[in-house]
Order: structure tokens, then sequence, then C-alpha cells
């Protein structure tokens, strides 16, 4: 709790709050810090309750340095206040003191709402609906509730208990989870639509792009997001795996491969270490585990344990955000590699949404009201190219159920 204090006494309390701005679901972090400052934690939670559900689960995993934190005016000297430690802390208070369950079943408004998919876009968009009186159902086609969450990030960064108290937490609302149920498999939008007045889908985005290489076709080449999904690993005993990617899931994949016994495992980035989309404490935490990091390397080709490189230099080019990586020329090599793990972004599986229109770039089409093709069908979150982080995953949910509210 000292510790605790520390943290929140170390905030400057802002008038202009710019680590607000930071903050995809708009947390009010200098309300719920000063509130945590006086000892009042419950009006914290309060104060954080009103923009998010997951509390706990955003202040351990949000990539704080690229959100809340990033804009903290403490940083820009030195280190930023540790809103997401402050934030994770709080959520824990409310789960251990049980202000979570401190909730009554609303008053129904008689409408009803299907929800495909409860990851973090489908779980919020639900609480958020049945606490305005909608009768809400959600399918899932796994097991469990928690979408990435839950098949996705590893036990080791993120328990799941946390997902548990959420569905506690919707079961309270009254919220009715059907698992093992896949849409496009076991029922299709055309028939929701006949029980149910509306139709919310979040079913993620969470097919692994590949590379179009020679050889990635081969058996020992994987797609991280489904290996992390479906934990179908092959025995890595003795082995030497190379992980393509320089995001949260390329870090997931090899700490998780390297911790099931891998002899060596090495992440091939082909931008520099500055670039890196995943978390600097990610980053940090997989090297102390013996991850090993080749930068500026592109993977051209695969074959028989063996993976085919080139050495890139960054360049800025005109009309580019980031430095473009620039192959060198003759400056080929290979590395072994048992397996080969692709974690180089993600794509939609179009199972079940076969008629509804698409974007350029694969994703489902929605308008500025959350508004597919179809009408009375909204969609939000990784499935319709959103920022693929979890608050703003938790925002799409939120905003959507908010617009399906006004106009449905
Ligand atoms: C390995 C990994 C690590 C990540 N780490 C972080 C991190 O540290 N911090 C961070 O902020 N973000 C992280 N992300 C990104 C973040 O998890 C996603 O942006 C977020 O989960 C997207 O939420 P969503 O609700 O849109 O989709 P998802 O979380 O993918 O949930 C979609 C749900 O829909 C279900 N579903 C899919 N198809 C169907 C169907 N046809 N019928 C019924 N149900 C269906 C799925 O099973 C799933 O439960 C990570 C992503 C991955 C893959
Ligand atoms: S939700 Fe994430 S970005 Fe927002 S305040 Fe919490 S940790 Fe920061």
């Amino acid at each position: 709790m000292e510790n605790l204090q520390n943290k929140t006494e170390y905030c400057l309390n802002c008038k202009n709050k710019p680590c607000q701005l930071g903050c995809p679901l708009g947390n009010d972090i200098p309300e719920f810090i000063r509130l945590a400052k006086e000892h009042k934690y419950k009006e914290a939670y309060e104060a954080l309750s009103k923009t998010t559900v997951m509390p706990f689960i955003c202040g351990k995993i949000c990539p704080k340095s690229k959100q809340c934190q990033g804009k903290c005016i403490r940083g820009i000297k030195g280190q930023p206040v540790s809103i997401g430690e402050i934030e994770n802390a709080i959520g824990e208070m409310a789960i251990q003191n049980k202000w979570y369950e401190d909730v009554e079943k609303p008053a129904t408004n008689g409408k009803k709402i299907a929800i495909i998919g409860a990851g973090p876009a489908g779980i919020t968009a639900s609480i958020w609906l049945a606490k305005n009186g909608w009768k809400v159902k959600v399918f899932e086609k796994h097991k469990k509730i928690g979408g990435i969450l839950r098949y996705g990030i590893p036990e080791f960064r993120l328990e799941k208990r946390y997902i548990d108290v959420l569905e506690q937490y919707m079961q309270k609302l009254g919220i009715i989870i059907e698992t093992n149920k896949m849409l496009g498999k076991d029922f299709e939008i055309k028939e929701l639509l006949e029980k149910y007045s509306t139709v919310f889908l979040s079913e993620g985005a969470n097919v692994s792009n590949k590379m179009g290489i020679p050889g990635e076709e081969l058996g020992q080449v994987m797609g991280a997001n489904e290996l992390l999904e479906y934990e179908n690993h092959p025995d890595y005993s003795g082995k030497k795996i190379i992980v393509i990617g320089g995001g949260n899931v390329a870090m997931d994949a090899a700490r998780t491969i390297k911790r099931m016994g891998a002899k060596e495992v090495t992440v091939v980035y082909r931008r520099a270490i500055e670039q890196m989309p995943a978390e600097p404490k990610e980053v940090e935490e997989a090297r102390n585990e013996g991850i090993n990091f080749l930068f500026q390397v592109n993977v051209k080709s695969i074959e028989s344990k063996k993976a085919y490189c080139i050495r890139t230099q960054l360049v800025q080019k005109d009309g580019e955000a980031r430095l473009v990586p620039v192959e060198i020329p003759e400056s080929k090599f290979a590395i072994d590699a048992d397996y080969v793990v692709m974690a180089i972004g993600a794509k939609l599986n179009n199972t079940g949404v076969e008629n509804i229109e698409l974007t350029e770039k694969g994703y489902i089409k929605i308008d500025e009201m959350y508004k597919t093709s179809i009408p009375h069908v909204y969609a939000a979150g990784d499935n319709t190219g959103g920022v693929s982080t979890v608050a703003w995953a938790s925002f799409y949910g939120r905003e959507a159920a908010k617009n399906i509210d006004k106009n449905e």
C-alpha cells in the first residue's frame, strides 16, 4: 500500500490532463489518482468505472508507453507516473472487496441483441448494453470467454482469473453467454435477425498474415496467432526456432516457446529495436529470458531447417511516417531454424460474414455509427481494422454500444 501511495504522490494532477488524451478509453486519470492519493479507493474505482469495465486488465497489459504514460508530463524529463500499475491496483481492490459485484440487474427495455465474440469489444459492448436495459446474449466459439485475453496473451502476462471476474459481472447483469457456438458454422446472421432486433459483430481478426515468400507453406512454418490461440505446439525440445515480427504477438510467441523447452529462440525483425511495436518492457523481459534478437534482418525464403535472410538499412522516404527497411545487396545469410513462426499481423476470418461489405484491406466495413452494410448489424474491434490494443477494442465496443442504444 505504501508503494501505491508513493506512486500516486508522484502524479502532478495536471489541469489539462494530457494522459487522459493518450488513453483510448478516455479514463479520467488525474481524478482517479487524486482519489487514490486521498485513500478514497472505492471512489477511485467508481471514477474509473465511468469509462472502463476492465481496469485490472488494461492497467496490466495496455501498451502504456504508447498510450497514457507516453503523454505524461513527468515522462518528459524522467519516468512517467505508473498509471497502469495504479489502475491495476485499484481494479484488484475492486475484486478483493467485491465492489465489482455491487451491481443490480437493470430493468429491461424490451430490446434484444445478439453479440458475436466475447473478446474485449464484445464483453464491453455487452456490459454497456445490459446496463441500459438490453437483453443481451453473447455467442462465443471457444469454450470460455475472453478472446485474445484468454486465447492469446499468455498466463505469465495476464492472469485468467481477471476474465472470470468479468464473466461473473456479466452474469450478474443478466447477460446470457453461450459458448462453443460459432457464427458461420452453428448459425448465420440471417437467422439471428429473426430472433434479435440487432446483431453486434466482435469476432476479432486473429488469422496470421503470411509473408508471401518461398517455403512458407512448409509444415515447419506456423502462424503465431493460431499457435497462441489453439496451443497446438510441436515438441520444441532441443530445437531452434525463429519468430518473425516485432510486436507483442512476436514477444508472446517467442517467450511461450522458450518456456516450453526450445534450445534457442531468435526474434527476427526487419527494423531496429527503437521501431519495435512491442512494449519496451516486453522486449526487456524477453531478453532476460534468453530470447535472441536479430534486428534489421528480413527473411526471404525458408527451406528444411534453414531460413535465408538479408540485412536491411533504414531509410526515411517521402510520405512515410516510419523509417523504411531497404534490403542491402550482397548481405544474404542463412540461419538454422527447425521451426519458423510468423508474427507479422493478422486478418479477419470471414466465415459467417460473407454477405457483409468489407474494406479494401479485408475488414468489416462500418460507418461512423459502427453500422455495417446489413441493416441492424453493427461491428467493432479488431474485425473492423481498428487499432489493435485491448483499450482500443474496449473503447470501440463501448462506443458501438452507445450508438446501438441510440439508433435501434
Ligand atoms: C498474442 C497477442 C498479444 C497481444 N498483446 C496485447 C497487449 O499486451 N496489450 C494490448 O493492448 N493488446 C494486445 N493484443 C491485441 C489485443 O488483444 C486485441 O486488439 C484485442 O483482443 C481485440 O479485441 P476484440 O474483442 O476485437 O477481438 P478478440 O480479442 O480477438 O475477440 C474475438 C472473440 O470472438 C470469438 N470469435 C471469433 N470468430 C467467431 C465466430 N465466428 N463465432 C463466434 N465467436 C467468434 C473469438 O473466439 C474471440 O473470443 C495482443 C494480441 C495478440 C494476438
Ligand atoms: S486504459 Fe490503458 S491507456 Fe487508459 S489509463 Fe488505463 S493503462 Fe492507460
